[in-house]
């Protein structure tokens, strides 16, 4: 049987772009290596939208990343706003936390995206702030925030505003620049399509003045050394980075870039839509509402007396898709499947057929062959699905 990973990361990646871990290791000191390091950070830069900048590599995954924005952005004792509307906002909160922050929370329903007007309101209530941090898509929900307008929600307070994008980075467009966000962390096993192991962090010169001061304990994660290297040491990273994942994520780049980032979020929208009118058309209810609906992940509410985890092992078993159920309090009641990473249309059209197999089988009030027809008439008149 074929297996097909639905899931939120890590993604299906591109034979291509595993093969490339199977070459033959290099030394990191290597001019070759240092020629990928460097050309995989300009890449993106690219796609995080920085002009002026840095972009780091972090060993390690998202969460590591998000943990080094806190420890070089701040202070001990400095006050953040943290917007929690779901599972990933909640650890930027608990990271903050355990750096010692006073952290403000936003509480914004699950499901729904982070409020501008609310944000704005909560940073001129409060002594100064110095940073708000935000999810942009939000994974554990499948909600996308307004980074353009929380950038100008934030703008006057002068905060810094740091995003989780790890969900959110080559799904759908990201402009640091232009929308005023001055640190975005990312992640190597989502829309770069490319195996875990690197975290992504971006700064902005605001974010740089910020780090210089921060007084906060650091060595691993210590930005400045990471700065250090990329300038003036032989190896591009302060520690041995992880090589052959580096490659790896510099060929998926690579080929994105190449495809065309635009084109690439055309593609990530049509796969979202495809998945948001199949499911709706099998008569399951998605949790969140239009126009805030993530374009790499797809929530939907399972049916009643059918638990999640039933559908996730069915679906595995019986059909080689494995997709996601819930987290945190939606862990009983949600289903999640992704499309990001190196899946089409037919993979979308194959699991959601499987899906309405199995929730038949299950017991369901669904007539398998509907989401078919509900994609049908999305795709219809856009033209075909061309990856
Ligand atoms: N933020 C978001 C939005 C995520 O989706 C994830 C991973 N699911 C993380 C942070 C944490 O990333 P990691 O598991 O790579 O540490």
């Amino acid at each position: 049987m074929k297996e097909r990973l639905m899931t939120p990361g890590p993604v299906a990646v591109p034979a291509h772009v595993l093969a490339e871990q199977a070459l033959p290791m290099v030394h990191h000191r290597s001019r070759h290596f240092r020629a990928a390091y460097d050309v995989l950070r300009g890449g993106l830069q690219q796609a995080l939208g920085l002009g002026e900048g840095d972009v780091f590599l972090i060993p390690g995954s998202g969460t590591a990343a998000m943990e080094a924005a806190i420890v070089n952005l701040f202070s001990p004792g400095q006050r953040v706003l943290a917007v929690c509307n779901g599972f990933f906002g909640e650890r930027w909160a608990a990271i903050a936390q355990t750096y010692g922050l006073d952290v403000e929370r936003l509480d914004i329903p699950w499901g729904r995206p982070a409020d501008p007007a609310l944000v704005q309101e909560r940073l001129a209530a409060q002594r100064a702030v110095a940073g708000v941090l935000v999810t942009f898509h939000e994974t554990s929900t499948g909600v996308v925030s307004d980074l353009a307008a929380l950038g100008e929600a934030v703008r006057p307070s002068g905060a810094l505003l740091a995003v989780d994008a790890v969900s959110g980075l080559a799904i759908s467009p990201l402009r640091m620049d232009e929308w005023g966000l001055d640190c975005v962390v990312s992640a190597s096993q989502k829309g770069l399509a490319s195996p875990p192991g690197i975290g992504i962090v971006a700064l902005n010169g605001r974010a740089w003045a910020a780090c210089e001061s921060s007084t906060a304990g650091r060595f691993y994660l210590d930005l400045r050394r990471f700065r250090d290297a990329s300038r003036t040491g032989i190896t591009p990273s302060p520690w041995t980075p992880p090589i052959t994942t580096i490659r790896a994520m510099q060929q998926s780049l690579q080929q994105l870039l190449a495809e065309g980032l635009e084109t690439v979020y055309a593609r990530q929208q049509r796969l979202a839509w495809a998945a948001q009118a199949g499911l709706e058309a099998m008569g399951l209810e998605l949790l969140v509402a239009p126009p805030h609906r993530s374009q790499g992940v797809t929530v939907a509410l399972a049916p009643q007396g059918i638990t999640p985890r039933e559908i996730v092992e069915r679906m595995h078993d019986d059909w080689g898709v494995t997709m996601a159920g819930g987290i945190g309090p939606l862990a009983a009641k949600t289903l999640r499947i992704a499309h990001m990473g190196a899946v089409d249309l037919l993979d979308v059209i194959g699991t959601l057929f499987a899906l309405e197999e199995t929730l038949h089988r299950l017991g369901a009030p669904v007539e398998p062959g509907a989401s078919a027809r509900g994609i049908h008439a999305v795709i219809d008149g856009s033209g075909h699905e061309d990856s």
